[in-house]
């Protein structure tokens, strides 16, 4: 444990009760952030869940290779707030409420699905301690009555993604998750945030080649790419 990550661990263990979003004392997000999370809802793209202003069918945000993919929010203010709380200041308690506002407002997957959280690069996950979501998947496999199976590996050599162009990203994560273990024929990823969904492509692409008949993806929020794709006409 490097010097940096005791005292992040030491400073949570002073200032860790509180709203992650808004440091108001008590729970790890409170009531009031919990009450303005931009839920997407119904308004958002019936295959992968672009929040459009309308219901859209023939999205250009749509990610390859998944069936369907449905995110709870934008990833608008308190999210990022919470995100940050949750990965840089390593609050893991924030990742319950952030699973429970995902079993609140995406449908449940049907039974037979399987849970499966997007792994960290190992290099990301020796600095943070913990693949924030598999404690997203694992909350929300208990409150949705899900099973949830840590089935895929991903290699290193994946350069951080923050500011990459959508065409950028695809090359970084292409080929970096392999599925070395059986793999379940329903499976439904879960992720943190999704940008340009490179990442969940990649993870399916390996689901698939390991059998998986069917994937999809439940994540906690979206980054709206506001213009990009609409429609015309
Ligand atoms: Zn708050
Ligand atoms: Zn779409």
């Amino acid at each position: 444990m490097g010097w940096s990550r005791i005292a992040t661990a030491a400073l949570d263990t002073i200032i860790g009760d509180g709203c992650a979003a808004c440091a108001m004392p008590g729970p790890p997000l409170c009531d009031a952030c919990l009450h303005r999370m931009p839920v997407i809802g119904a308004a958002a793209c019936a295959r992968c869940g672009h929040p459009w202003p309308a219901p859209c069918e023939a999205c250009a945000q749509c990610i390859a290779g998944l069936a369907i993919a449905r995110q709870a929010v934008r990833y608008d203010p308190p999210v990022p707030e919470a995100m940050r709380a949750l990965k840089d200041s390593r609050r893991r308690a924030v990742a319950h409420p952030l699973a429970a506002l995902i079993a609140r407002t995406v449908p449940r997957p049907p039974d037979g699905a399987v849970l499966v959280p997007v792994p960290l690069a190992p290099a990301r996950m020796r600095e943070r301690g913990f693949n924030q979501a598999a404690l997203i998947a694992r909350g929300l496999a208990g409150m949705w009555g899900l099973p949830m199976d840590d089935c895929l590996a991903r290699g290193d050599g994946t350069p951080r993604q923050r500011g990459a162009g959508a065409a950028r990203r695809r090359q970084q994560v292409a080929g970096a998750f392999t599925a070395p273990h059986p793999v379940p024929l329903h499976a439904v990823l879960v992720d943190d945030v999704v940008t340009t969904g490179a990442t969940l492509a990649a993870a399916a692409r390996a689901l698939r080649s390991g059998g998986c008949a069917r994937v999809g993806a439940v994540s906690l929020a979206r980054v709206a790419l506001a213009g990009v794709g609409t429609r015309v006409g």
